[in-house]
């Protein structure tokens, strides 16, 4: 690979983001250089933690701080670099390689009291953001895409059994609710297609997904729409919430109102799915797409913009978003090797298996799956289910391997 891009960065290494992402790239780059400076600035602390943990913790009774493998200050010290934790990247100058920098906890958010930081390399590894529907209001509603709110959340779920409804029925919905149920807690999980992981996996595969979490005692509200969620409790934070939500209506009945449905619930999570910030992107002048990320080249990792990568949650390659951890340690190496200027054969992106972290049920995906088209049935008997995706020219682009767990077949 031609690594011409690659002299020493003047400024050095500028990672912006703390987590597992940007704690990668830093690895990588101190397995191969142990002096060039780098500079992680991140708007949390930089405290490193293993984010799939978060749909596993709540019923382990681990707390945020049981989760948190080594503070931000710790890991920087013992990585050899300069950590501005708490410090939001709200500009990128690209042709002066210059951030703009502002403190994370300022209490205004029009404070103006501005730092600056060169850099050489820019590496953006800022994550995606939850998507809050007008319906679900960001401040009544939890997300645990963040080690902070899921802390938040877990604390108010240590006081006793409660009813949590979670909105949107992907892995991360599908697998809080057996966390939260596991934990004692009584759990609607609310999706607006008829089973959970639609969005992925045919009918026949998400069908058996919904019944195992159903036999579980997860409410399960398929084909529902949440329309409002409303404090109806004095209690401030505590008080209960009302859940509104009604019937997805079809083509044929959408003129006729659909009769609406209220929950009273303690908490409500959403778990909506993710949006890639627009501010850094536009700033920076690389090309990227709200929903998949910013555009990487595929071997190399470099965005349109001089000396800018991307990395993680932020990033999509062809298209496509990857947001699993398993590809981020050979992205990582990647980024490395094309900064340092050392000969590499380029990343070369396989998708990673999928697997839903619940007991209720195994699921294990490969390829790039997606719910519609040509599905094919492999096996099929009361306790396993194998289908194959097969692509125009009939070759395999994802299986999705469905079991009953160990324990249901004993
Ligand atoms: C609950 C849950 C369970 C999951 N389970 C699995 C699993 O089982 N297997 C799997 O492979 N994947 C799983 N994932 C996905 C996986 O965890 C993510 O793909 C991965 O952690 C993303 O890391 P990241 O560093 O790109 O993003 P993030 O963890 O979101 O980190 C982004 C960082 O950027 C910082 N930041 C953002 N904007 C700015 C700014 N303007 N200035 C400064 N800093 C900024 C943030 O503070 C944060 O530190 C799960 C995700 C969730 C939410």
């Amino acid at each position: 690979m031609n690594t011409k891009n690659a002299e020493t960065p003047e400024n050095g290494i500028v990672i912006i983001g703390a987590g597992l992402a940007g704690w990668h790239v830093v690895d990588a780059v101190r397995a191969k250089d142990k002096d060039i400076p780098i500079t992680l600035i991140t708007a949390d602390s930089g405290d490193r933690y293993h984010k799939p943990m978060l749909t596993m913790a709540i019923s382990q009774k681990k707390s945020a701080a049981d989760l948190v493998r080594a503070t931000g200050a710790d890991a920087a010290e013992a990585a050899n670099i300069k950590l501005l934790a708490n410090t939001q990247v709200t500009d990128i100058d690209a042709a002066s390689q210059q951030l703009q920098l502002v403190s994370a906890l300022r209490s205004d958010p029009v404070y103006t009291n501005y730092a600056t930081a060169d850099y050489g390399k820019l590496i953006l590894a800022m994550g995606a953001h939850p998507i809050f529907p007008k319906s679900l209001p960001e401040n009544l509603v939890w997300h645990v895409n963040h080690i902070e709110r899921f802390g938040q959340l877990q604390e108010k779920l240590a006081d006793g059994s409660q009813h949590v409804a979670i909105v949107g029925a992907g892995m991360v919905g599908t697998e809080i609710a057996e966390d939260l149920l596991k934990a004692g807690h009584q759990v609607s999980l609310i999706d607006l297609n008829d089973a959970p992981l639609s969005q992925m996996l045919p009918a026949k595969a998400t069908a058996r997904i919904a019944k195992a979490i159903e036999s579980q005692g997860i409410q399960f509200l398929g084909g529902y729409q949440v329309s409002a969620v409303t404090r109806i409790s004095d209690g401030g934070d505590d008080g209960k919430l009302q859940v509104d939500y009604q019937p997805l209506a079809s083509d044929e009945d959408s003129s006729s109102a659909q009769p609406l449905e209220t929950l009273v619930v303690d908490h409500v999570i959403a778990s909506t799915g993710l949006t890639v910030d627009t501010q850094l992107p536009t700033a920076a002048g690389v090309e990227f797409d709200r929903r998949t990320g910013i555009v990487v080249d595929a071997t190399t990792l470099r965005t349109k913009a001089d000396n800018i990568y991307a990395i993680g949650d932020c990033m999509s390659i062809d298209g496509v978003a990857c947001r699993y951890v398993a590809p981020l340690r050979a992205q990582a190496a990647t980024i490395a090797d094309d900064i340092l200027g050392h000969d590499h054969n380029g990343y070369e992106h396989k998708p990673p298996m999928i697997r839903l972290k619940n007991k209720a049920i195994s699921v294990m995906v490969t390829g790039v799956p997606q719910a519609t088209g040509d599905w094919q049935i492999k096996t099929e008997n009361d306790d396993e289910l194998i289908m194959e995706l097969l692509g125009d020219d009939d070759t395999v682009s994802a299986t999705a391997t469905i079991k009953a767990p160990a324990t249901a077949k004993a």
